[in-house]
């Protein structure tokens, strides 16, 4: 009798050589979980689901036959949908221009929403472009981050500042945003100082 209880038992499940959990349970620790989970002894090959966001808050879409997928089948929804936009390339970094393709391009977020991933919300960036905009902020209020949006077109108060017929700083335009100047004043609006200038340009040459 004693003998018969100190022998090894084995875990009953074919192709198992685990110990078995005890005497009166013929599997192992991992098969009896995973019956108490299953209710079955064999492992359920869990369905992959079409649409899973990342711990970075994108979205990834299940899509094993796209030429940008990775192993697992999954793509980045923004990449998907980029792909579709833009095609196969080589392409140009939208900021600087540079040469980029899809192995060295990264898809910017526009509004920065890592969801929004409407066509118009995307554009094709090189990484050091996209690096330095992620250090740029977009006019916030209310602790909210607002889209700088003029004629359908959303940029950084840095690109708006930069941009042809803005004759102002990035930081005056997000000081004009925050008195509630509206997006188009607060980027193409004159300055003062400007328009005395001009006035005064036009006075002296009246002048003359
Ligand atoms: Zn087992
Ligand atoms: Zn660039």
């Amino acid at each position: 009798m004693a003998l018969k209880r100190n022998k090894i038992k084995y875990c009953t499940i074919s192709g198992c050589s685990k110990k078995a959990r005890s005497n009166s349970i013929g599997v192992c620790e991992m098969h009896y979980y995973r019956f108490r989970r299953n209710g079955r002894y064999d492992l359920i090959a869990r369905k992959k689901k079409e649409f899973i966001v990342h711990s970075e808050g994108y979205i990834l879409h299940l899509n094993p036959d796209h030429i940008l997928s990775e192993k697992r089948g999954y793509i980045y929804q923004h990449r998907e949908v980029a792909y579709s936009k833009y095609g196969d390339g080589p392409h140009n970094c939208e900021l600087c221009n540079k040469n980029i393709t899809w192995s060295t391009l990264h898809v910017d977020h526009i509004d920065n929403a890592r969801t929004n991933n409407a066509p118009e919300n995307l554009r094709l960036l090189c990484q050091r472009c996209n690096t330095h905009r992620k250090k740029r902020t977009i006019y916030q209020r209310n602790g909210r981050t607002i889209p700088i949006k003029i004629g359908g077109i959303i940029k950084s108060s840095v690109e708006w500042a930069e941009n042809d017929g803005c004759q102002v700083s990035r930081g005056t335009i997000i000081r004009r945003l925050k008195s509630g100047m509206s997006p188009k004043e607060a980027v193409f609006k004159e300055t003062r100082n400007h328009i005395s200038w001009t006035k005064k340009h036009k006075d002296i040459n009246r002048e003359r």
